[in-house]
């Protein structure tokens, strides 16, 4: 496990502002980003179980035993590192530009998701060439169901 550099951490969250329209919070630190192995993952998202699907976590600081915010990311064969960061660090931005970030209710958790992926692949198309998926992207990881525009109920987030 390594801490990401503070100049590789700028780079990608000024990207990611870019990405996912979230202005960076000038009264806030720069995030800090673990880079793990997925071993290491396994053992701090899944209790150690290897089939672990955690590739990446935002860890709200009120959720965490030291009240900090914790973003991991893990260096996972066929996931790009750079992606898995900016997905995170969309959790970042929206939890810094939310009002009542805490709040996990529905519909507003799948927005959560839809924004991080929709960063996330705009990154990779944008600049890896991926192709863009035909029938949409999935949203893994999130408990709500599917909805047509989730942003609808929240003018300005
Ligand atoms: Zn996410």
């Amino acid at each position: 496990m390594y801490m990401m550099g503070a100049i590789q951490v700028k780079t990608l969250l000024m990207l990611t502002s870019q990405l996912s329209g979230y202005p960076i919070p000038t009264d806030v630190p720069l995030p800090e980003i673990k880079v793990m192995t997925d071993a290491e993952m396994a053992k701090e998202a899944c209790d150690g179980d290897l089939l672990c699907p955690v590739i990446g976590f935002f860890q709200h600081p009120e959720d965490a035993d030291d009240h900090k915010e914790h973003i991991g990311i893990a260096i996972e064969d066929g996931f790009d590192l750079n992606a898995t960061a900016i997905h995170e660090l969309t959790h970042w931005l929206q939890y810094h530009n939310w009002p009542q970030p805490h709040d996990r209710r529905c519909p507003r958790e799948f927005l959560r998701e839809f924004e991080a992926y929709e960063a996330g692949m705009r990154y990779s198309v944008t600049y890896q060439h991926a192709v863009p998926p035909k029938d949409g992207i999935s949203f893994p990881g999130t408990t709500c169901p599917y909805t047509e525009k989730p942003w609808a109920t929240y003018s300005g987030h």
